[in-house]
């Protein structure tokens, strides 16, 4: 007896009704299984004409291997490319029936493998890409509603082109789009200032859950008491809940900033600078830690167009309404800065000074990789209370140093936030970079902080989840992701569900 043919049979919800085109057994046939998908996506309903599925080498490996990160590569066994809440749903019922894993793909520029297909068999890619749009601005509310495959980059530069003067804050990779970001659980270098995605900036979010139905996790108010924040439940859960089909996120006034950077004797000096300049409350937007090996990488890598003295240093990005508070900014940032044995102090000049000071910072991760041609980077972040950042950087520092291993490391000090970019080329050191990154994550937990501050769990971290938040903490994780996702079709092997007895049973 077909369970599923008999629920649509029962169930008058279309989309239980789409699920009776699929025998509900286990699968053989990947490719009959594909038709299958094919009809249900194509215009017609009889899989003619249908260009949401691709299946060609080279798009499975764009959406299984990365240069980005030190994952090997794991490719889907297709890609489909959906154009709206209903087709996702359609996708999902789907691959429910056939228990064909989803991976969701977005912008492609997660650190962690976090797209990476890991269980076999690989399942199907869903790529955001189609679902790119900006539905409604709503200027007075200070909100947006949009797709997930909308780019960050993209959507401030509508809001700017439409004279609107808001824009939205979080900002990692430039390719980074609200699902993925949502679903990371990101940040970034305005985190000081703005928070992070954990914060209030994603109001609600429309999800298909593993069964098929759609939820919207709250209304667009800018608060709400209203019962559990699923919307929050959602943010960082890397597609392993649910799938997000369109989002309200929260924008910001844009303000005049300018950019200064100032060199230190060491990362402790830069890091109580930042801390002190922090607390005298005036308008810093970003303060972010660089090492010395980063400033040699910077002026090494050739797109700068100034040689930076090379010392550990701060980059500061300083905002304010008028040109008077942001003067007023740079200047106690100034003196609290030197007493903290600052020197050099740069301020930009003008504005397009100060965007090629900044855009020196943000060049950090293809910088670092310039440091040695040919080499791979393994990136990777961890958090810890702010005032515990000097000794977690100067131990692995020395660390990696003692290993012979290169490395720039990068902070978002204001948060107690840091990458290192280690450089490997053969095996042996792809072995000890791991190594590296294992020490300097148990190190991070041992001063009270986390396996990662924004990069998120991914396949990298999961192995440190239960010695961070213990077996307890894991295991509530799982009961939530077994309740929404008994078959655990969404994204296996990723955050928590490593642990799942779901998975453990199933792959
Ligand atoms: C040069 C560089 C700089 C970076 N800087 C930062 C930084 O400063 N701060 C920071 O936090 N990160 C940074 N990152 C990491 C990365 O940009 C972030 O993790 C980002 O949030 C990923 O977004 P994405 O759209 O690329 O997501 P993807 O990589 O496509 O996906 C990430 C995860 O989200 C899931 N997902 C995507 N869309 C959906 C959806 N619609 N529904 C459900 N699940 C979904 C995917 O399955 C995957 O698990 C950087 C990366 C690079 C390469």
């Amino acid at each position: 007896m077909f369970i599923g043919f008999f629920i649509a049979q029962q169930n008058p919800n279309p989309i239980w009704q789409a699920s009776r085109y699929i025998p509900f057994s286990h699968p053989k046939d990947f490719e009959s299984r594909i038709q299958i998908l094919k009809k249900l996506l194509s215009p017609e309903g009889d899989g003619q004409n249908c260009d949401k599925i691709s299946m060609d080498p080279d798009d499975l490996r764009n959406h299984g291997f990365s240069e980005n990160d030190h994952f090997p590569e794991m490719l889907p066994n297709a890609v489909v490319y959906p154009t709206s809440t209903w087709d996702v749903q359609l996708i999902v019922l789907w691959a429910q029936a056939s228990e064909i894993p989803i991976t969701v793909y977005s912008g492609g520029t997660s650190l962690e493998g976090q797209y990476r297909p890991a269980c076999h068999p690989r399942g199907i890619c869903i790529d955001m890409c189609n679902m790119d749009k900006i539905i409604e601005i709503h200027e007075d509310d200070s909100d947006l509603v949009c797709q997930p495959g909308a780019r960050w980059m993209d959507i401030n530069e509508t809001l700017k082109e439409k004279g609107i003067p808001l824009f939205f804050p979080l900002d990692p990779a430039p390719g980074a789009t609200i699902g993925g970001m949502f679903s990371t659980g990101c940040s970034g270098t305005n985190a000081v200032r703005y928070g992070t995605a954990k914060g209030e900036w994603f109001i609600n979010a429309t999800v298909v859950l593993a069964s098929g139905h759609v939820i919207k996790t709250r209304s667009r108010a800018r608060k709400s008491a209203a019962g559990f924040d699923l919307t929050k439940l959602f943010i960082g859960a890397e597609g392993t809940l649910g799938i997000v089909t369109e989002v309200t996120i929260r924008l910001a006034p844009v303000l005049p900033t300018t950019v200064a950077v100032v060199q230190f004797p060491n990362v402790q000096k830069a890091t109580e600078a930042a801390t002190a300049a922090l607390n005298t409350g005036v308008g810093i937007q970003c303060v972010e830690l660089v090492d010395d090996v980063f400033i040699g990488a910077i002026n090494k890598y050739g797109m700068s167009k100034q040689k930076y003295p090379v010392a550990d240093s701060l980059f500061f990005k300083f905002q304010g309404a008028t040109a008077a508070s942001l003067a007023d900014t740079a200047t106690v940032v100034k003196r609290v800065v030197e007493e903290h044995g600052g020197t050099g102090f740069q301020l930009a000049r003008t504005q397009e000074e100060a965007e090629e000071l900044w855009s020196d910072r943000k060049n950090a991760h293809y910088a670092g990789l310039a440091l040695a041609p040919g080499a791979q980077g393994w990136p990777t972040d961890v958090c810890v209370p702010v005032s515990n950042l000097p000794q977690l950087v100067y131990e692995t520092k020395k660390d990696i140093a003692d290993a012979g291993m290169l490395s720039t490391i990068i902070g978002h000090v204001g948060d107690g936030n840091f990458h290192a970019l280690i450089l490997f080329k053969t095996e042996e050191e792809k072995v000890k970079a791991r190594e590296l990154v294992s020490r300097m994550v148990r190190r991070a937990i041992a001063l009270d902080g986390t396996c990662t501050g924004e990069h998120g769990v991914g396949l990298g971290k999961k192995e440190y989840l239960i010695e961070e938040l213990g077996h307890n903490t894991v295991a509530v994780m799982n009961m939530i992701k077994e309740t929404l996702d008994p078959k655990c079709i969404l994204n296996p092997g990723k955050v928590s569900t490593c642990f799942s007895s779901v998975i453990l049973r199933k792959y």
